[in-house]
């Protein structure tokens, strides 16, 4: 989790239960990731209400009788019914909150003067009834629809406004009249708590998602920084010798079921002792570092990367290189650290750095377990201990293949 993101996460979990907004940026992602949902979860809910005042069309001439239902039959199909409608498409695509609670609360308001209206016309024994489905209205919707805490009390509020200016006009002037209207009037403030709540939850929800996301994120980079230390010396930078021996067993196993040619080389610098010795510790590891950069690169040119095996000992393995390739490849390595000429202070006449080289190739079609990757290692050490019998500064080689691929590679050599 980067440090900025963490701790502002961290800083809108603590905030205060008055303050419902976001720090700005992670408000703008809130709104962002609920917007389309919310956006079809409106039309959806439009739709119920569009046919929920169809069918209030029966109680409307039940209790208004044929003559005055002409009125809410007017209002409803003609001009509810469009604005319905027309709302759900506006709500299409990806719209603003602003947008979506304006809508909302556009289509509650109309719908709830539709109703006061019938109240106004109604006989009186019927009024109530219409004062009571007027309040039901905003009550309904601020409750179900998604909307935030802030557009909720716009929605109420002007519900309340609307209601209570209708009670002062109609209603309280009337002689039998009693406070109920006004206490109705105050049901439809009931959703804002409501809203409160509902719009606190789902940011505790989102900001909760995000840092557990945020968590994955580093979790997953933190185990990627642990695979690379892990496979990585410390000292030169080269691949280590457990990720040289995952490659080696790796790359034999391929060759086995291929029956392609693989090559292992191992390299150890010559008198490193006496160059601790002379020099000193840090001078030796200096010279390390040198050594394994040269290495690398000349490994690189053949195609293969060099690891440190351990102390002054280095490795390369490269799948396909038959026995010529491969004779190639340790010369070109034991040139690399000559053409280095990193100067040994503890040999004669200014004498420089030299590595002695074991080199074994072998064939796949030995397969395993007739030949595993230790005993390819193991060939490989003997190689490069015949080099230091034989006056170190050289490359030895050997071969581990059936005769028919010995003289296969024989003949590509000689034609290639
Ligand atoms: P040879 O030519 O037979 O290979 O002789 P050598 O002196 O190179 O070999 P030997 O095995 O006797 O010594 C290897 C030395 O490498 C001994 C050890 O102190 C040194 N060494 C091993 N790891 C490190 C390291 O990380 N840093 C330094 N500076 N020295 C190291
Ligand atoms: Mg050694
Ligand atoms: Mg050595």
């Amino acid at each position: 989790m980067s440090e900025t993101n963490s701790s502002l996460i961290e800083a809108a979990r603590r905030r205060p239960w008055h303050r419902l907004r976001l720090p700005r940026d992670l408000e703008a992602q809130f709104t962002e990731t609920t917007r389309w949902s919310r956006a079809t979860y409106i039309q959806s809910w439009l739709l119920i209400f569009i046919v929920f005042n169809v069918l209030s069309l029966k109680m409307d001439f039940d209790l208004l009788g044929p003559e005055q239902f002409v009125v809410p039959a007017f209002l409803t199909l003609g001009v509810f019914l469009p604005a319905g409608f027309a709302a759900i498409t506006a709500l299409r695509g990806i719209t603003s909150a602003r947008r979506q609670a304006g809508i909302v609360i556009g289509i509650s308001v109309l719908d709830m003067v539709i109703v006061l209206n019938s109240a106004r016309i109604a006989p009186r024994t019927h009024a109530d009834t219409y004062l009571i489905l007027a309040v039901i209205v905003p009550m309904v919707v601020g409750m179900i629809a998604p909307l935030s805490f802030r557009h909720s009390l716009v929605l109420c509020g002007s519900a309340f406004c609307v209601y209570a200016a209708y009670a002062v006009a109609f209603v309280l002037p009337r002689s039998e009249a009693t406070g109920l209207p006004l206490l109705i009037a105050s049901l439809t403030l009931v959703p804002i708590k409501l809203a409160y709540t509902r719009e606190w939850t789902r940011k505790e929800a989102f900001l909760l998602t995000l840092e557990k996301s945020a968590r994955d994120v580093d979790l997953a980079a933190a185990n990627a920084r642990l695979t690379v230390l892990s496979e990585t010396d410390s000292l030169t930078g080269l691949r280590n010798r457990r990720s040289a021996t995952a490659q080696v067993q790796a790359g034999w196993g391929e060759a086995c079921a291929g029956g392609a040619w693989a090559t292992l080389v191992l390299i150890d610098i010559d008198a490193f002792k006496r160059l601790n010795d002379t020099a000193g510790h840090p001078e030796g590891d200096r010279c390390l570092r040198q050594v394994a950069e040269a290495l690398a690169a000349a490994a690189a040119r053949h195609g293969a990367q060099a690891a440190r095996y351990g102390g002054e000992e280095f490795i390369v393995f490269r799948p396909g290189a038959d026995p010529s390739e491969a004779a190639r490849i340790g010369e070109s390595l034991r040139l690399a650290i000559q053409a280095l000429a990193y100067p040994h202070p503890a040999l004669p006449d200014g004498a420089c750095i030299t590595v002695s080289i074991g080199v074994a190739t072998a064939h796949g079609s030995l397969g395993t377990p007739a030949i595993t990757a230790a005993d390819r290692l193991k060939a490989a050490d003997d190689a490069l201990y015949r080099a230091k019998r034989g006056g170190r500064n050289r490359v030895e080689s050997t071969i581990l293949a059936p005769a028919s691929a010995t003289s296969e590679a024989a003949r590509t050599s000689a034609f290639g």
